[in-house]
């Protein structure tokens, strides 16, 4: 029997497993698919999330941003940064990277495995799988926004929008290379966005209401006209953004949830990666310490709510805040550039979404105060 039984290889999964062998566990990953594989994703990694990576992640970046383009109904910003606020990977060789770390710290990853249900007895997992029955003592849902994990814990689900991205060779000019460009002109409750991989872009759209928008692929086709001109057709990949609206548990008994399966993307940037690796860093502290002492898994609901729904929580408000008004607030962020700037300082671990919410509210507080005044 396994001490711990991780459902699912992406980053949230594969670095739970690294974690938790280094800490001298018995880990096996299940994960479904054979990899290499492609997981549809602009594969922007914020620098806030460097020190959750092993070191030699510097030689998976294809490119390190400085400059970041928001682009509104009004016009287009270009903001620079001293150093990168993100760090853009292949997802597919960044997630068999991080697989391989977690090989090499003595995890056993069974590829090609699909998990079709689980239960606990009181003591121990039984894993049902397209291959046979696994067990062990604690269990790891990782299986993303699509996985079963919450159901057969008996967990809720997250919200889930959607987002569509394709990946095509295009020879960017120098500083091109290192620039991220959002468009939040005219996409509801989302924007579209190019993120530099080195030789090629990756471009796709994103909307936390996927179902108000009429088709999210002719919005992406006609935004990738416009960004690209001369641009011929490239296969489009989809995928849910799954987010919370409140928080609700995350763990039970000797279980517990991490990234995509818990619903943990943030509400205003979807940005994921940050928060699979972040829950899988408090995942592996809480499942050493349940190990060890044979508790179950519960201060994991204390500890991420703590730590990382206090920092998704502001960023729901910012979200609610934003995008019902869009072309307002994308117009007022390029007068305001400070919070554009703020948001970058964000993605740099140098600021937070309470501090970016209060500065938008006081930029528009003391512009009203301003227009009183001088009536
Ligand atoms: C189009 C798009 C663009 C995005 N761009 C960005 C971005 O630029 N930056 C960013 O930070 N975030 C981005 N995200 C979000 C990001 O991709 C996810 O948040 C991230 O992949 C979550 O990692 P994870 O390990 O939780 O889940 P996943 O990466 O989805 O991994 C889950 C794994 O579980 C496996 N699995 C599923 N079900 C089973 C099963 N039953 N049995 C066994 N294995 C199973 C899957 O095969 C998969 O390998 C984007 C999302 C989309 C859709």
């Amino acid at each position: 029997m396994d001490d711990v039984i991780i459902i699912g290889a992406g980053p949230a999964g594969s670095t739970a497993a690294r974690l938790l062998s280094q800490r001298g566990k018995h880990v096996r990953v299940l994960e479904k698919s054979a990899f290499p594989r492609k997981k549809p994703c602009g594969g922007a990694i914020t620098s806030r999330a460097l020190p959750l990576l092993p070191q030699s992640f510097q030689n998976h970046v294809l490119s390190a941003p400085v400059f970041w383009t928001f682009r509104g109904r009004k016009g287009a910003r270009t903001i620079p940064t001293s150093r990168p606020f993100c760090y853009t990977v292949d997802r597919t060789n960044f997630d068999a990277w991080l697989a391989v770390e977690a090989e090499r710290s003595g995890a056993k990853i069974v590829f090609g495995t699909t998990v079709t249900a689980f239960a606990f007895d009181g003591e121990e997992y039984l894993v049902k799988t397209s291959q046979g029955y696994y067990r062990s003592r604690y269990l790891i849902g990782a299986d993303g926004a699509k996985g079963i994990s919450a159901k057969y814990f008996g967990l809720s689900r997250a919200h889930n929008g959607a987002a569509l991205e394709t990946e095509i060779p295009l020879a960017l000019a120098k500083d091109d290379m290192n620039r991220v460009e959002i468009d939040v002109s005219r996409y509801p409750w989302g924007y579209a966005w190019v993120i530099p991989h080195g030789s090629t872009a990756n471009i796709g759209i994103g909307s936390f209401k996927a179902g108000k928008l009429p088709s999210l692929k002719h919005l992406l086709q006609d935004y990738m006209k416009r960004a690209v001109p001369g641009l011929g057709t490239a296969p489009i990949l989809a995928h849910p953004l799954p987010y919370r609206t409140h928080f609700s548990p995350l763990a039970i008994h000797h279980g517990l949830l991490i990234g995509d399966a818990a619903g943990l993307m943030d509400g205003f940037s979807a940005e994921g990666i940050y928060s699979a690796l972040y829950s899988a860093h408090v995942a592996a502290e809480v499942i050493n310490a349940a190990c060890e002492n044979k508790t179950s898994t519960d201060p994991y609901n204390t500890l991420i709510r703590e730590r990382l729904w206090s920092q998704l929580k502001p960023a729901l408000k910012m979200s609610r805040l934003f995008y019902p008004l869009a072309g307002f607030w994308a117009d007022w962020f390029l007068k305001h550039t400070q919070l554009l700037e703020e948001y970058l300082a964000l993605t740099q671990g140098d600021s937070t979404y309470d501090r970016l919410l209060a500065k938008t509210q006081n930029t528009l507080l003391s512009q009203l105060h301003f227009r009183s005044l001088a009536r």
